[in-house]
């Protein structure tokens, strides 16, 4: 029998494939959409948003997020471009991807992780973006998001001074998270 504790469980346990969505987490520019598509996107992302902002984890989710773990997925009324400028207005990155499972939604497997994207780039240089999400099982549009977050992160390890940022605090990070456009659409 399975138990589920209703206080703890958060909403995105229920329903991982939606908080896994690459258009949810990676939204795709307006006019790459049906006026139908669009439609449909902005009311699961909304549903998403709202279940977000009304979780009991949502602050130490969104603060881990940001801060500890990059994770892919919608997580914590948040899209991966969203951490990333949260991330950026504070001065810190995450170098390291993670491998371990973050959260509920990462129960029964999740999207392909940056570190599994370049270790295919590098064992096949001459695959186009296509022929590597069919090695790897997910959209052509993983692929391109995970190497432009490679490409970034060599630039900004080229600009960024040797000594590391501190440590935002929790404050820190729902300081900047007010500021964001996804902080008040819920
Ligand atoms: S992604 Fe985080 S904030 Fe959103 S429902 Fe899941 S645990 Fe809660």
């Amino acid at each position: 029998m399975t138990i589920v504790d209703e206080t703890t469980t958060p909403p995105c346990a229920y329903e991982p494939d939606v908080y896994l969505d690459d258009l949810l987490h990676s939204p795709p520019a307006r006019t790459d959409l049906s006026a139908a598509d669009w439609e449909r996107l902005t009311t699961k992302q909304a549903a998403a948003h709202r279940q977000c902002a009304g979780c009991p984890l949502m602050v130490e989710c969104l603060y881990r997020a940001v801060v500890e773990m990059d994770v892919s997925g919608f997580v914590a009324c948040t899209t991966e471009s969203d951490r990333l400028a949260i991330r950026r207005r504070l001065g810190i990155e995450i170098h390291e991807p993670t491998t371990v499972a973050y959260g509920a939604a990462r129960v029964g497997g999740g999207p392909v992780s940056h570190e599994a994207v370049m270790t295919a780039r590098q064992a096949y240089p001459k695959d186009t973006c296509h022929q590597l999400a069919d090695r790897l099982g997910c959209s052509t549009s993983t692929i391109k998001r995970h190497l432009r977050r490679a490409r970034e992160r060599k630039r900004d390890d080229a600009l960024s001074p040797a000594s590391a940022p501190a440590r935002p605090s929790v404050a820190d990070v729902l300081d900047v998270f007010d500021e964001l456009e996804s902080s008040r659409t819920a």
